[in-house]
């Protein structure tokens, strides 16, 4: 990991003040924010308002925790986020590249004059409208050589395009990270389960057994079996019967009702 595209993004964002940050950070979880002040030789609210700033933009994130020692107070501890943070430098890296180049593009399709005297350019448009003299001091304006310009324009846009590769490859690198992580997170989590099947199916087989086991007991003592398997064979008849009679005859069943309704009042009476 180069640190010093670390640092670019995170200055960028907060401040020379914070570069030192990323050293304290990197590598480490969830440092707590008196130390980060102390190293950075800030206080506690100067470091704080770094911290937020990146918070904002997702590099860093924290947990909290209650403090006795800090008056009941939440403490923060921070926590460097190197992939996040790496998409916002490729972002800026993207964007300062265009930019780069619609500044040569220009550069190089168009022409500017500048004024030897007060070092002011302007485009042509510009430069026809005040007749080709300068607006502040009337002296004649000179075509701009655009070659040395387009030159460094050029070299700029090359060198944050080397970055930007970096960048990249080091995305690259954490997303596979992230990946495995993930990949070894399912397969653990798939072994649990597959663990509580058999599990189950252990348990399932032990209660199959357990029945079997049973049934066998029930046949040892016959009478019990015979008298129990009649009862409720009894019950089922009684059942479909019952289900049967008021599809069958639905003219009866208000009468049932009626008889069902009256036999719990002649109950209440007697009580
Ligand atoms: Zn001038």
């Amino acid at each position: 990991m180069q640190i010093k595209f670390l640092k670019n993004i995170v200055v960028a964002i907060a401040g020379s003040n914070s570069e030192g940050l990323v050293d304290i950070l990197y590598g480490k979880k969830n440092v707590n924010e008196f130390i980060i002040a102390k190293r950075l030789n800030l206080n506690i609210n100067q470091a704080r308002n770094i911290l937020y700033r990146l918070s904002d933009e997702g590099l860093v994130s924290f947990i909290r925790k209650k403090d006795k020692k800090n008056g009941g107070w939440y403490t923060y501890f921070w926590t460097f986020d190197v992939g996040k943070s790496l998409y916002k430098l490729r972002d800026a890296l993207i964007s300062e590249i265009k930019s780069l180049e619609d500044q040569l593009q220009s550069r190089q399709t168009k022409r500017f004059y500048i004024c030897p005297e007060c070092d002011m350019e302007m485009s042509e448009e510009n430069a026809l409208i005040h007749d080709f003299t300068c607006p502040e001091c009337g002296e004649v304006l000179l075509l701009r050589e655009s070659k040395d310009l387009v030159e460094d324009l050029g070299k700029r846009s090359e060198r944050l395009r080397v970055d930007l590769d970096v960048v990249n490859r080091e995305i690259e690198v954490i997303e596979k990270k992230g990946e495995n992580a993930r990949k070894r997170k399912m397969k653990t989590a798939e072994k649990k389960k597959s663990a509580e099947r058999a599990a189950k199916r252990a348990v399932r087989k032990k209660e199959k057994q357990a029945e079997k086991d049973g049934q066998k007991t029930d046949d040892a003592k016959p009478k019990i079996k015979g008298k129990a398997k009649k009862s409720p064979a009894k019950v089922k008849s009684g059942v479909k019967k019952l289900k049967k009679t008021p599809k069958t005859k639905a003219k009866k069943t208000p009468i049932k009702k009626k008889s069902k309704r009256s036999s719990p009042k002649a109950h209440t009476r007697r009580k």
